[in-house]
């Protein structure tokens, strides 16, 4: 269960995020949207303890983050848009590294490893140093650390940039099977054909402020656009119509 209370952070006179509030339970799915510079990376980063709010709390499995950071971020698995990775460590050594910063046994998590590394088709390249691998080989290795100690709750910022059809579905797959196990996930995509396949329930942030938060179909609603897809939602809600007109004109062939 992800808990957040009226979270806020501004940078000077910018207020990035602005008084927000969202429950998440167990096993859901949860897509968090927004235009460019809405707060979402923001939000993430607060959530995983990796910057102060400047208001608010947020309580990951009963823990609250400012007070137990330890106990709320054992709890939970981080994958960034942009991971730091050790370049010369091998694959297996990085998820074997990954694991002892959890303090795992030792026995479970080199298991877990090699679970991950097979199921990803790292196997082959598990004992290349990380400085050789492609940019969908690093993905997937740091989404394997993230969750080798079996989080509770999964925050995700773009998981499938740079990832093959493959690798896509492989991922997807794996959140899916996830969230069945009761493990909540709280992604944050410009990818709308992803969360609309995926999310059973979605936040749109704009200007630091959640304008909505429904499924697909209350957000449909919301937008007063049936039949739309979540493109033509999300245009309509954050306020992009100019772009819809533009688009449709270029689309409408010149008389
Ligand atoms: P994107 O989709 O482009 O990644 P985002 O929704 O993740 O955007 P944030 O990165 O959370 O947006 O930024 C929210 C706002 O806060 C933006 O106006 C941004 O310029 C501002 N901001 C973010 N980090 C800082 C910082 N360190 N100092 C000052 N302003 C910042």
């Amino acid at each position: 269960m992800i808990k957040i209370q009226d979270l806020a952070k501004t940078y000077g006179s910018i207020n990035a995020v602005n008084g927000i509030d969202l429950e998440i339970p167990p096993g859901q799915f949860f897509g968090f949207l927004g235009p460019n510079g809405a707060g979402k990376t923001t939000t993430i980063k607060m959530m995983v303890g990796l910057l102060k709010p400047s208001r608010g709390r947020i309580f990951i499995g009963g823990k609250d983050v400012a007070k137990e950071p330890v106990q709320a971020k054992a709890q939970i698995g981080y994958i960034p848009d942009r991971p730091f990775i050790y370049e010369k460590l091998t694959g297996r050594e990085y998820l074997h590294f990954i694991a002892d910063l959890f303090g795992m046994d030792r026995k479970i998590a080199w298991d877990r490893a090699e679970n991950f590394l097979e199921f990803f088709d790292l196997a082959e390249a598990k004992n290349e140093l990380v400085e050789s691998y492609s940019h969908g080989m690093r993905q997937k290795l740091v989404i394997s650390g993230a969750l080798i100690h079996d989080p509770k709750i999964v925050v995700v910022d773009e998981p499938m940039v740079g990832l093959d059809p493959k690798g896509a579905r492989q991922v997807k797959q794996l959140f899916l099977d996830l969230c069945r196990k009761g493990v909540s996930i709280f992604m944050s995509t410009h990818s709308l054909g992803i969360a609309e396949a995926m999310c059973e329930r979605i936040g749109i942030i704009q200007k630091g402020k959640i304008i909505a938060l429904g499924s697909v179909e209350d957000l449909r609603r919301l937008a007063q656009k049936h039949d739309a897809d979540l493109e033509d939602i999300f245009l309509e809600l954050t306020g992009d119509t100019d772009l819809q007109t533009l688009v449709h004109s270029l689309q409408t062939p010149a008389q």
